[in-house]
């Protein structure tokens, strides 16, 4: 089930797949299984952690020029998913 990125950080997941819609043309941007880069307890809040995956994706529909870089961010407090010009809630992940 497909839940909205709120501004509560997320728990318990050992990959994630994420969906967005294109800011250029509306396509809805489907990426599934992205692994999550393991939790470093060392740093207790998202701020400091270093722990933290980026990928970039083109857009699915192939006649758009848009592409995302997907940034996975994970610390003892939760992970966070931010991609370049999408806000954080309208990112849904599951
Ligand atoms: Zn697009």
């Amino acid at each position: 089930m497909w839940e909205k990125q709120s501004d509560t950080l997320i728990m318990g997941l050992n990959n994630v797949s994420i969906r967005f819609h294109c800011p250029n043309c509306g396509t809805l941007n489907t990426f599934l299984d992205l692994s999550i880069p393991e939790s470093n307890v060392n740093y207790d809040n998202l701020s400091e952690s270093d722990s933290n995956e980026d990928t970039l994706e083109n857009c699915v529909n192939e006649k758009c020029t848009e592409d995302f870089n997907i940034s996975l961010t994970n610390a003892a407090d939760g992970l966070l998913i931010q991609v370049d010009g999408i806000a954080d809630n309208d990112i849904e992940y599951k």
